[in-house]
This record gives C-alpha cells, structure tokens and sequence, in this order.
C-alpha cells in the first residue's frame, strides 16, 4: 500500500483553521471564483517583493558593496524588465505605480543605510526567498510535510544569532499578531527562537510625515519560546490528521469537510466580501453544486509555495 502523502504550507493550516470546507474548496478541489476581483493590494505587496529581493540578492553577493548602487541596479532591474507588467496592464496609472515604487524602495533602503540586516551567503546557500519542505510525522500509513518559503535569512551577529525575517507591505498603518500560524510555521521550521516582521508601507505620504514619525518603515522583533514551538507542531499534527482522514474516510470528502464548515467565517472581516465559496455552500442540490462550479468556478493548478528548481 503507498503511503498517504499530504504537504501543506502556513496559508493552508490557517485556512484550514478558519474553516475546513473552505480549505477543502480553495487547496482540494483548487477552485476560484472566475469573476474574482484582482487583488491591487496584494499585487502591490508582490512588485514590492522583487525589489528587495533582487535588493538583498545583491548584498548578500556582495556585503561590504555600495547600498544605494545595489538599489539602483535593483531598480534597474525593476523597470528594463517591465516587471510590473507581469501583474497590471500598460497604462499611465500603471507607469505612475511603477514609479512609486521605486521610489519608496529607495526611501526604503534610505532608511536602513546604517542599521540594514546583515545577509550573507553560507554553505553556497543564497538567505533570500528561501523554500523549505520539512517533515513533520511519518509512520507506515502517512508522510506529512510543512512547507513554506522565507524572504530572507538574517544573522544578528552581535549576539550569534540567526533569524528569519518576513518582509509586509501595507497600505494602513497595522500592527500583525505577533503569533499567526505562518510565523509560528517559520520558527518551528527554521528552529530559530526569533523572527522580524519588516514592515514596508505603500501609504502616499506627500509632507513626509508618516516617514517622520516612523510609520512607513519599521521592524517588530518577534520571540518564540520552546513550548510555544512545541505546542504549533501538537497543532499542525492534530490539522494533518484531520485532513487526511476526513480525505480518505469516504469517496465523498465534500460531504465530509461541510459537516465540519465554520459558519462564522462566511462573511469574512466585513459583510461586503464574503468568503467566495458561499455560492456552493448555499446550494444543498448535488447536481446543481456542481453545476455551480463548473459555471462561476475555475480550477487552478495546485498551490505549493515553491516549486524546486530543474
Ligand atoms: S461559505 Fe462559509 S462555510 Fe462555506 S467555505 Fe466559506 S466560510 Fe466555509
């Protein structure tokens, strides 16, 4: 008999958390709604994502290098390579986002002239956007595997120390949880006790004012203690079990997880943007479900964090 082998990264066991149907629709049956609305936000955060890591590519390759020139040819990069197209269409509004962001990257790396991370390459590992797929339980019937990816490792060298650290674009001036399930992931995978968020904001900002009092950029040190550790893996476990045997107990899952749906979540934080799966949810008719699905939904291809190079 082949073993049962299921991977699944932070974004998942949160979901799965927040409701099971919904992590059973989003990571299973790898639907979306077709309509879906783009995520500017989120697009944003992602654009922002390439400068620094192309930024600290370059400064772990070369530590001691000028930082404002490794910036400039990060934007170089940036803007010859269009990569902004790859997620917005040509306009002017487009061009004008462009622009922005590079130059908050640059007030970005400004900031931290004096007191950046240290980056380093070690064992001919590059610390920047770093996969990992690491085993949580195997026994004779099942393989459980938590996967992820870090932006960036940092070594805080005073003190001997390693640390990741998870780069947050943001539009308000927000404060994370220090606790949410991906940086709990994070440590319990890397094994380090401390984790930075590295907030960037994408807040206009025209009197520098928001710069001045410290709101576009800051950096929140996080620390897990043992227990802490300890206690997400009991979670992480008790969630693998009861996706694994909610898939494999009977042909029909869907029947399964919906017994266990999480009414609460539905409506999500507000009642104008409610979880995308209500219209299956709702429909208790089998046939016309699926009717549903084929007719609002799409089905991607599955999700994995990182994929290992060929
Ligand atoms: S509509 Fe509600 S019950 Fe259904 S998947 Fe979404 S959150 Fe879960």
């Amino acid at each position: 008999m082949s073993k049962f082998i299921l991977a699944l990264d932070a974004s998942q066991l949160a979901l799965y958390q927040t409701c099971p149907l919904q992590w059973y629709y989003k990571y299973k049956e790898n639907l979306s709604l077709t309509t879906a609305h783009t995520k500017d936000a989120a697009d944003k955060g992602t654009l922002m994502h390439f400068l620094l890591d192309n930024y600290y590519t370059l400064r772990a390759q070369d530590p001691v290098g000028n930082k404002l020139q490794q910036a400039d040819v990060a934007i170089q990069k940036f803007t010859t390579e269009a990569t902004i197209l790859t997620l917005f269409s040509d306009t002017q509004e487009t061009r004008e986002l462009e622009a922005f962001l590079c130059k908050r990257f640059f007030l970005y790396v400004q900031r931290y002239m004096s007191d950046d991370f240290n980056v380093e390459i070690k064992n001919n590992v590059l610390p920047v956007e770093l996969g990992f797929s690491k085993l949580l339980y195997e026994d004779t019937y099942v393989k459980f595997i938590v996967e992820g990816r870090i932006d960036l490792i940092s070594s805080i060298h005073t003190q001997g120390l390693y640390c990741w650290i998870d780069h947050k674009t943001q539009s308000k001036n927000y404060t994370l949880y220090n606790y949410i399930p991906q940086f709990k992931t994070y440590a319990w995978a890397t094994g380090y006790s401390y984790g930075i968020i590295n907030y960037i904001g994408l807040q206009e900002d025209k009197d520098s004012s928001l710069l001045k009092r410290g709101f576009l950029f800051k950096r929140n040190l996080i620390h897990f203690s043992t227990d802490m550790i300890q206690a997400w893996e009991r979670t992480m476990l008790n969630i693998f079990f009861a996706i694994y045997r909610k898939l494999t107990i009977t042909d029909a899952p869907e029947e399964v997880f919906s017994v266990v749906r999480n009414d609460s979540a539905c409506a999500g934080a507000f009642n104008y943007n409610p979880c995308q799966y209500t219209y299956i949810c709702e429909e208790f008719n089998t046939e016309m479900k699926q009717r549903i699905k084929e007719f609002k939904y799409t089905v991607h291809e599955p999700w994995t964090p990182w994929r290992p190079e060929k």
